[in-house]
């Protein structure tokens, strides 16, 4: 199965074994895109714990998980990759899920920094193009699957 972060690689090469604590992503775009594919598995506690230690005060899996669950994660366009900095990098992405089988899109560029020598996501600004999107089924997918959409990720919506 493709990684639900729309890399070329399979789940199991890409994101799993960071969100199985297996492996440590090495630049702020894995950690992203690993981010990505744990709301997709629904996998609150690797979201919490890769917050900056910041951000995860006063937060928890739960909250994490009331106010994400009503959407279903399936894919990902990194617009402006990291820069591969050393402390603080940034990400520019587009996330989409559906909820309530409309499509929506979550356009952030997001602010990463280390600490102790892994990467965490601090904080992000949205885009003004956020919120629900009209996409026509015979248009390739959202996913780059090389599908039309109505054959690939629209089968998914709910
Ligand atoms: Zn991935
Ligand atoms: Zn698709």
């Amino acid at each position: 199965m493709r990684c639900f972060c729309c890399s070329s690689l399979s789940f199991e090469q890409c994101c799993k074994p960071f969100i199985d604590g297996i492996k440590v992503p090495d630049s702020a775009e894995q950690l992203m895109r690993s981010r990505f594919s744990a709301y997709a598995v629904h996998n609150y506690d690797y979201v919490l714990n890769t917050y900056s230690n910041d951000k995860q005060q006063g937060l928890s899996a739960q909250q994490l998980k009331d106010s994400a669950d009503g959407a279903n994660w399936f894919a990902l366009t990194i617009h402006r990759p990291s820069k591969k900095q050393q402390n603080d990098d940034t990400v520019e992405f587009t996330a989409f899920y559906f909820e309530n089988k409309n499509v929506f899109q979550l356009h952030e560029t997001s602010l990463f920094i280390k600490e102790n020598g892994v990467w965490r996501y601090h904080d992000g600004t949205l885009h003004d193009d956020c919120g629900k999107v009209k996409y026509g089924r015979n248009l390739p997918c959202l996913c780059a699957s090389n599908k039309k959409f109505k054959q690939c990720c629209a089968l998914k919506a709910r």
